[in-house]
């Protein structure tokens, strides 16, 4: 076997041998043959194709531990808004008028922002409100033509802020999780998703949650985003959603949840306990003016967490190098301290520990024999230029334009700075009248501020 050899000045690795100097990668088939020094392998390897100049930066492809590609063809408004305000004014006719089409299209176009960030893998949670046209079905599809690997879910929802969603019997949205579930497969895998427990009648909470554990899902939700949420559960079930999800025996199946933001010790406490997982959004935490989530003390309860970019929409970018940084500077100035959060504890969130809380860390998240070989290569641009310390380059100074090679599976999807796998001038065109029929059907109308008219 022949095979890809990707030399970097320095290899990340994530896993045991730490970070190397001058050394490289060999691909072989899917999978990551062998990590060493690069005259060694080339020597061994005579025959692998040569990818890089050994001048570059060789990093595990990163997981984007939580967005919504339902928000894809959104972005760009609404930013001003609170959250309950932009679930209502934005998500909710948004959600009332995707397709099949739309997740497709929206996933293809997406994906090039999301692989030249150097992502490799995406947790999704398809969010819409459009009844048995199973939209979300188009994710699958499209991270599959894009070469992406992936977690989808439907976001359901059944009890809505201003479009309430006309899904009736919780039967309709069980049938689109059942579908998305037998559509999943090879780099595609599947979870259960609560957009989040107080969007949910307790008849579908109950229902799903049941279904769920009988077939042995995992899931993916959000707890504890806002203030607002907490205050809203305290008032329907007297005690917070985290309390709420364990006394409905959420915790019993795996979970990862978006946030985490306001959570105390005791919380805190349950969910290392429970080993629930978390997705740190930092970008959209900012975005929506939400807080600060205290990722060092879950990091120190053992608990994993990854890094998200959170939705299009509530992001308005997929750029994962711009949510790594942030979620280092967060900390950073919320603590008044620049020792509190650094460049390595983010760069290992994005990979091994987004890998961990996805439990997807056997086959990816670092760069070791025998996983699979989802790979990234920065080189050739100003941004990787400068390799005094090249974790602190690639978080602090890192950035699309750095992104020059990316592999998923074995597979090159990006080359030489451009997604092969879709085409982008292509993509926006094909975009383009579907984000004008989103904005005529959803209400959309531009004011001259960032948000819906
Ligand atoms: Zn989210």
């Amino acid at each position: 076997m022949t095979g890809f050899l990707l030399r970097g000045a320095w290899v990340l690795t994530q896993g045991p041998a730490g970070e190397l100097r001058d050394s490289a990668v060999l691909i072989e088939g899917g999978t990551i043959a062998a990590v060493d020094a690069f005259s060694t392998l080339r020597q061994k390897h005579p025959d692998a194709e040569i990818v890089g100049d050994g001048t570059g930066v060789v990093s595990p492809g990163f997981i984007n531990a939580h967005t919504h590609l339902s928000e894809a063809l959104a972005t760009g408004i609404g930013s001003e808004l609170r959250l309950a305000d932009w679930g209502e004014q934005i998500i909710g006719p948004l959600g009332a008028v995707l397709t099949e089409q739309d997740a497709h299209e929206g996933t293809r176009l997406r994906a090039i922002e999301l692989l030249l960030s150097g992502v490799t893998t995406v947790n999704d949670m398809f969010v819409h409100y459009n009844p048995d046209v199973m939209a979300s079905l188009g994710v699958i599809s499209g991270l599959r033509s894009a070469g992406l690997r992936g977690v989808v879910s439907f976001g359901a929802e059944d009890i809505g802020a201003d479009a309430a969603p006309p899904w009736g019997d919780p039967a309709r949205m069980l049938a689109e999780h059942d579908a998305l579930a037998a559509a999943a497969g090879d780099l595609i895998g599947f979870r259960y998703g609560i957009g989040t427990l107080l969007g949910q009648t307790d008849a579908l909470l109950d229902r799903g949650i049941a279904h769920a554990m009988s077939r042995g899902w995992a899931i993916h939700t959000h707890l504890h985003e806002t203030r607002e949420e907490l205050a809203a559960s305290v008032a329907r079930w007297g005690v917070r959603p985290i309390a709420h999800a364990q006394r409905l025996g959420m915790f019993d199946l795996e979970v990862i949840a978006g946030h985490a933001v306001w959570v105390d010790d005791d919380e805190i406490a349950l969910l290392g306990d429970r080993e629930v997982a978390v997705a740190h959004n930092p970008v959209a935490n900012a975005i929506l003016g939400s807080g600060v989530a205290p990722v060092g003390r879950l990091r120190a309860a053992g608990i994993p967490v990854g890094i998200g970019t959170d939705g299009a929409a509530s992001n308005d970018s997929q750029n994962m190098l711009e949510a790594i940084k942030f979620a280092t500077l967060l900390q950073k100035v919320h603590h008044l301290d620049p020792g509190v959060s650094d460049a390595r504890s983010a760069l290992r969130m994005a990979t091994l520990d987004g890998a961990r809380a996805l439990g997807i860390d056997g086959i990816v998240g670092s760069l070791e024999p025998g996983k699979r070989a989802d790979v990234v290569l920065f080189q050739d641009a100003v941004e990787v230029a400068v390799l005094h310390d090249p974790a602190g380059q690639l978080v602090y100074g890192g950035s699309p334009r750095a992104v020059a090679e990316v592999f998923v599976d074995g597979r090159r999807v990006v080359r030489d700075h451009h997604c092969i796998t879709v085409d982008e001038a292509e993509q926006l065109e094909v975009c383009r009248p579907l984000v004008a029929r989103i904005a005529r059907d959803a209400g959309f109308t531009a004011s001259g501020v960032s948000r819906a008219g």
